[in-house]
């Protein structure tokens, strides 16, 4: 078995890379490697080489097919369970991911590799075991138990209007159900701590608070965040969060208003504005992120272009290179003029 330990490894650093999740679950230092390891080449099993090659191209579903071919040879590997584990997450099937993981620590991988993948399996699992679901055509609307929504149908409507014009600007249209979580208990508000005024956040589902069907403007939240998961899909995850916010600001209507606001630092505007606690600092975040997301579109002149950008940061391209090399502008440039 040794002998395959370390391009597993190897694959499973590949797939991290490919596939990751908004939020890391790794542990920060390199996994250990053994302290043996004779690996030569020659002897790699073709299907080891055409696993890699679907992770490189991203294709979960070959990749699927390649590692479980590898484990008919060697059903005790446990990191070939890990990647198998890893790649079965990133298609949000829990259900087999989860077991995957666990065989990976029942063949003693190190329980710092497995014990979070089977934590976030768990919890993700049981949340939508817990969730009621309802469907539309390009939505799938979880609510908890017992809190029958009774506006899902303008809820749908709303999504389904807002969906396709999203399609149009971008010319994209996702191949999955966008998932939404409707929640009111703080069990489902995701990953990130948030302060009390955000209401709602992104990461992989729309998780957003029953309350803001009391508030005067539902249609705008849900709009605002179902841009988030366009931008999401079309930047694979990379796109700078002034960007982002910018962009889902432009999507739901909002006009620039800088309020004499003071610009705040580009540093701050590349972070999630929901680790900031300062209400003015959150404003002047937003506010800038729009205005400066606004001077790009209009360099852009369409979001056709914007959508070529997306992608380019998606393909593991840098924000400043490419607003260097084909805006000839940069975050600090953009901040500036936001302020004229
Ligand atoms: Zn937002």
């Amino acid at each position: 078995m040794l002998r395959w330990i370390l391009p597993v490894l190897g694959l499973a650093l590949v797939l991290w890379l490919a596939f990751k999740p908004k939020t890391p679950v790794f542990p920060e230092k390199a996994p250990p490697l053994p302290e043996t390891v004779y690996f030569p080449a020659e002897d790699t099993p073709d299907s080891f080489a055409r696993a890699e090659e679907c992770l490189r191209k991203k294709d979960r579903t070959c990749a699927e097919t390649e590692i479980r071919s590898l484990l008919t040879a060697e059903p005790e590997n446990p990191f070939l369970y890990l990647t198998l584990g890893q790649i079965l997450f990133a298609g949000e099937n829990y259900e087999q991911a989860l077991p995957a993981f666990q065989n990976a620590k029942k063949f003693d991988a190190p329980d710092s590799l497995t014990d979070p993948w089977v934590r976030r399996a768990e919890r993700l699992l049981g949340e939508s075991e817990q969730l009621g679901v309802l469907r539309s055509p390009h939505f799938e609307l979880l609510f908890e138990n017992g809190n029958t929504l009774s506006a899902s149908d303008s809820v749908f409507a709303i999504l389904e209007n807002a969906y396709d014009s999203l399609c149009l600007l971008w010319n994209y249209y996702p191949e999955k159900a966008i998932g939404i979580v409707l929640y009111e208990s703080p069990a489902y508000e995701g990953a990130n701590p948030k302060p009390e005024w955000s209401s709602a956040v992104y990461d992989g589902k729309l998780r957003i608070p029953l309350r803001i069907f009391d508030t005067d403007a539902p249609k705008d939240v849900l709009i605002h965040e179902l841009s988030h998961a366009f931008v999401h899909e079309l930047a694979g995850g990379k796109a700078p969060v002034w960007l982002d916010e910018g962009i889902a600001q432009i999507t739901d209507g909002t006009t620039v208003q800088l309020d004499g606001l003071p610009p705040p630092p580009v540093s701050l505007l590349e972070k999630p504005f929901t680790k900031q606690q300062d209400v003015e600092t959150v404003k002047a975040l937003y506010a800038y992120s729009l205005a400066m997301t606004g001077i790009l579109f209009r360099k852009a002149e369409s979001f056709e272009r914007m959508g070529v950008f997306l992608q380019q940061l998606k393909s593991g391209g840098s924000v400043r290179e490419i607003l260097e090399k084909d805006f000839g502008t940069s975050p600090e440039l953009l901040l500036k003029e936001s302020e004229n």
